[in-house]
This record gives C-alpha cells, sequence and structure tokens, in this order.
C-alpha cells in the first residue's frame, strides 16, 4: 500500500531546464519537484555544449530565427509555435543571464554568439566554448535553492494518479524506497528525452522516456514520436574502451571550422550538401554513418581549425579526449552519431498544457511543434525554458478540484540486465536508418522483453516510437527509411491517442 500525501501546489517531474524554469515561474504558487538523482546530476540540461539560440544581436531577427527553425524541421514545424519560440527568446536569453549564468560577451559587453549547422547566423549565446549547459544550470539552481516557494526531494515517478473524468491528480512516486501517491492542483512533466533507450547515446543514462510512456499511459495525445536525433558527432571511443554515454563533440567545433574526414584524410561533406560541414544534423549523421558501414573511418579534424587553443576553447570536450588518451590538438577525433535528441513528445499547446486537464509538458518530453522532423542546434535549451516558464504561469492558476483519486498500480520494471537488449535493438532498427524489416524485429524483441517481466516504461515508449516509425512509410528529417527514401509530398505529423497502440501497451 502507497502512503498518501496533498501537496498544496504544482507537482512538477523532472529537474532539468524545463521543469526548472516551470518550477521558479509558478512563484509565488508552491513547486515540489522530483528528480530521481540530486540536482545538476541525470539531466541532458547540465550536459548541454553548444549553448542557447536566440535572435540576439542587431543584425538577427526573431522572425529569421523562425525560418532557420522551420526550414531544419522539415515540413512539419508549426510556425506559429517558431515565432513564439523565437520572440520569447532573447527575453529567456535575459532571464538566464540576470540568474547569473555567465555568458560570453563581446568588449561591448553584447552577447558573444557561435554560428551552428543551419542557422543563417551566429546566434547562439555560450559559455566558455562549451559550457553552458553547467553553467545555466548551475545558475538556475541556485535560484531554485533560494527560492521559499520550491521544495526539491529525490524520488521517480511511476504512475500519473487520474480522477474519475481523466483529470491528473498528481502521480505515484518511488522516494527513498517508499511508494507515495502525491496529489497536486496540477503535474507538469518535465523528464527529458528517450536517449537512455539507445546503446549509443549523449543522454544521461535516467533520461529514457518515462514521463512519455507516463502521459501515453494516461491517455495523453503524443505527437511524432519516431523522430530521434542523432548528433552526428558523438565521441567514438570503441577503440579506447568504450564509454556509454558516449561523449560530444560540440556542434560549434564545426562552428569555428573543423573539418569531417575519412580515414583516408579527405574532407566528405562537401559531396553530401552544399553546407558541407554545416548542413542539418540529419545530413550530417547519415553521411558518418554510411562511411561508418563502409568502413571508411569518420573523424572530426580540429587541428587547424581550433589547434593549440582547444583546451581553452572546448574545454569539456578536451576534457573527453584526454580521458581517452586522444589529443585532439595533434590527431583527429573519431566520431559516430548517437540518439541525442527526441523532437516527438508529448502534445502541448502554447502554454504547454496537454490533452489532458491537470497535465502540462514541457521541454524534451513534449512536443510544442517547434521541432517538427528536425531539431535546429541550440533550440531546445530555449524551447526549454521559454516554455518552462510559460507552463509556470499557466500551471500556477490551476484550482486543486480536490477529487478522489482512482487507483494505479506501479508498472513492472525492466531488470537492469534487460536494459542492453532493448537499447541495442533501438539503435540496430530504430536509428539512424530504419527499415520495416527492422522496426519489425524491434517490436518482435520489445514484445517478448514485455511477456518475460511486464510493461515496464522504457517498453511503452520504445513502442511508441518503433510503431509510429514503420507507420511513416516516407524519409523526413531525422526519420530515414531505407526502404522508402523519398519525402512524401504531403507533410503529415502524427498523433496517437490512446488507441490503439497504448491499449495494447496497457495490457
Ligand atoms: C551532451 C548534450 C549536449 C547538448 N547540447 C545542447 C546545446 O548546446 N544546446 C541545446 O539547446 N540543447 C542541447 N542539448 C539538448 C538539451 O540539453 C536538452 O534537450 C534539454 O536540456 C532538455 O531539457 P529538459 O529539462 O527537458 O530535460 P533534462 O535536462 O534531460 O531533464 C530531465 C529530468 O527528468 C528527470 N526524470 C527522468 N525520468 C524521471 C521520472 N520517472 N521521474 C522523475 N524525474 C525523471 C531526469 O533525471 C532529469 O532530472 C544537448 C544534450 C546533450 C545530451
Amino acid at each position: 500500500m502507497a502512503d498518501r500525501e496533498s501537496f498544496d501546489g504544482v507537482l512538477v517531474l523532472g529537474a532539468g531546464l524545463a521543469g526548472l524554469s516551470a518550477a521558479l515561474a509558478l512563484a509565488p504558487r508552491r513547486a515540489l519537484v522530483l528528480t530521481p538523482q540530486a540536482l545538476l546530476d541525470g539531466c541532458s540540461s547540465a550536459w548541454a555544449q553548444g549553448g542557447v539560440a536566440a535572435a540576439l544581436s542587431p543584425d538577427d531577427a526573431p522572425e529569421q530565427h523562425a525560418a532557420d527553425t522551420i526550414a531544419a524541421g522539415a515540413g512539419l514545424v508549426d510556425p506559429a509555435m517558431a515565432l513564439l519560440l523565437t520572440r520569447e527568446g532573447p527575453d529567456a536569453v535575459r532571464w538566464l543571464a540576470a540568474l547569473g549564468a555567465p555568458f560570453d560577451r563581446d568588449h561591448h559587453g553584447a552577447f558573444a554568439q557561435s554560428l551552428e549547422a543551419a542557422h543563417s547566423r551566429a546566434r547562439v549565446a555560450r559559455v566558455k566554448g562549451d559550457q553552458a549547459g553547467k553553467a545555466i544550470m548551475q545558475a538556475v539552481t541556485d535560484a531554485v535553492a533560494a527560492s521559499p516557494t520550491i521544495e526539491v526531494r529525490v524520488g521517480r515517478a511511476l504512475v500519473l494518479l487520474q480522477d474519475g473524468h481523466g483529470r491528473v491528480r498528481g502521480a505515484l512516486v518511488e522516494q527513498g524506497g517508499r511508494r507515495i501517491e502525491i496529489t497536486a492542483a496540477a503535474v507538469i512533466l518535465a523528464t527529458g528525452g528517450v536517449g537512455g533507450l539507445y546503446a549509443v547515446t549523449t543522454n544521461p543514462a535516467a533520461v529514457r522516456g518515462e514521463g512519455l510512456a507516463m502521459a501515453a499511459r494516461a491517455g495523453a495525445r503524443i505527437a511524432d514520436p519516431e523522430f530521434v536525433q542523432f548528433h552526428p558527432t558523438a565521441i567514438d571511443l570503441t577503440e579506447h574502451g568504450g564509454a556509454d554515454p558516449a561523449p560530444l563533440a560540440t556542434e560549434a567545433l564545426r562552428g569555428e571550422g573543423a573539418r569531417l574526414i575519412g580515414r583516408d584524410g579527405r574532407p566528405f561533406m562537401d559531396r553530401h550538401h552544399p553546407m558541407a560541414e554545416l548542413a542539418p544534423r540529419d545530413v550530417v549523421a547519415r553521411a558518418i554513418h554510411r562511411q561508418l558501414a563502409e568502413g571508411k573511418g569518420a573523424y572530426l579534424d580540429a587541428r587547424q581549425a581550433v589547434g593549440e587553443t582547444f583546451p581553452e576553447e572546448f574545454p569539456g570536450v578536451f576534457a573527453a579526449c584526454q580521458a581517452a588518451g586522444l589529443d585532439p590538438r595533434r590527431e583527429p577525433i573519431p566520431v559516430a552519431p548517437a540518439a541525442h535528441y527526441h523532437m516527438g513528445g508529448v502534445w502541448t499547446d502554447s502554454d504547454a498544457r496537454t490533452s489532458l486537464a491537470g497535465l502540462y509538458a514541457v521541454g524534451e518530453c513534449a512536443s510544442t511543434g517547434v521541432h517538427g522532423a528536425n531539431r535546429l542546434a541550440s533550440n531546445s535549451l530555449l524551447e526549454a525554458a521559454v516554455f518552462g516558464l510559460r507552463a509556470g504561469r499557466a500551471a500556477g492558476a490551476e484550482v486543486d478540484p480536490r477529487t478522489a483519486v482512482l487507483p494505479a498500480a506501479a508498472p513492472a520494471e525492466l531488470p537492469p540486465e534487460a536494459l542492453p537488449a532493448l537499447r541495442r535493438a533501438m539503435t540496430l532498427n530504430a536509428g539512424v536508418e530504419r527499415t520495416a524489416e527492422g522496426l519489425e524485429r524491434l517490436l518482435a524483441e520489445i514484445d517478448s522483453l514485455a511477456a518475460r517481466h511486464g510493461e515496464a516504461l522504457a517498453l511503452t515508449t520504445a513502442r511508441l516510437i518503433a510503431r509510429a516509425a514503420l507507420e511513416r512509410r516516407e524519409s523526413r528529417g531525422g526519420h530515414w527509411r531505407l526502404d522508402f527514401p523519398e519525402t512524401a509530398s504531403e507533410a503529415r505529423r502524427t498523433f496517437l491517442g490512446p488507441e490503439p497502440v497504448l491499449r495494447e501497451a496497457a495490457e
């Protein structure tokens, strides 16, 4: 039997940039933030390297930023949402700076901005080259610690609690070995992406789509789950003892002029796209995937473009290379694509409301429509802050209905020894290149794991991704079907309600 607790504010599940921005914006309403690990640990936000994209300079405009976002999204970006994101972007960056995030400045005190792939301007506000995530999250975490309205607890959410009308009333959580049913006026889901479901990923292990599964099981509308972005340049340490998760060689290195070369030392991106190294991520990821599949090797060569200044300009990447015995000043860095970002998620409106009353979703677990089929680099920290703030303001007005909560059983748990099989199957079959045959194999693996261990949250999310990828018989953005390489003339989003995938998943 779970204990019961009634919280007189809003329950926030997850403590990345999205969850903490929402918690801060909820004030003066109280927020209870639940995080499986201590603050700053186990969230992608603190690992971000490049920075936050926003039209901050006089020669840039939110409309131009929105146009780049729409172009990168391969026909599926919601233009109104993209414009909302980019118009509120500069204020969100200034808000982070006011909290103490030490963004790099030029000698006039203006934000120094990097150029990243598929941006038509240098518009990524950064911190000491590749330290943006850590520095931003430190500032936000300090603000949370100083806030009298926010309580943070270490714990993990398992199920969303609902009343007889389907309204979300709280969550069943695991906290210090106890199970507690916490009810609240509303719940903000901020549980991040799905990278931990893949064998090769840049995301922390704790980030594996659990919020998406919880929302789907509660009957929330899910959008575009098949669209997973693979970062082209994770550092491939397979010949150096391996690393899980894979460290990242930030896109900003390519912005600085680093080249992608094969084992023969020749650049290969010019053959794939006019923007070469700065082509959209999916194009670069596929080119690297091909190089590796054909045994030609893929390396990021920063010797000329960055050279001796590497340790000062990119201290995080330099440390990751050094730990593996690599010196990027003298040798090219071996790279491979890795699951990095989930464009799909729980469908939301512009105030982060989901299709279920009482439930909000923000950050990577949400699908606001701003990323379409392919996210523009450095738009996700921006989305986490902009929509986190919007969610906090909107959820702050929720009145606790005090309705009775229906009983909810905890989901099955996938034993740790079963997770590698799922992760391997996801990378192999729902990775950079997909086929109907591979996706069917993946679904069979998911079914077999579910038959042995029960329907764990990870399996529900994997099933959503696989089913939607199988249904999308075209190639677009982050979703590449070897058996359907053409892009359909009509661009359509995937929307999944509780039927039919979820009913099966809940059986
Ligand atoms: C290596 C790396 C580099 C990146 N670089 C950039 C960049 O330069 N610019 C950019 O814009 N984006 C970047 N991204 C993407 C960006 O960091 C993320 O998309 C963004 O931080 C997501 O924020 P979030 O708050 O939604 O999720 P996260 O920061 O991942 O936080 C999710 C939180 O939910 C918690 N959680 C998970 N499951 C549960 C559960 N069951 N119950 C309770 N809590 C749970 C997690 O532990 C965590 O606290 C990068 C990502 C990575 C991995």
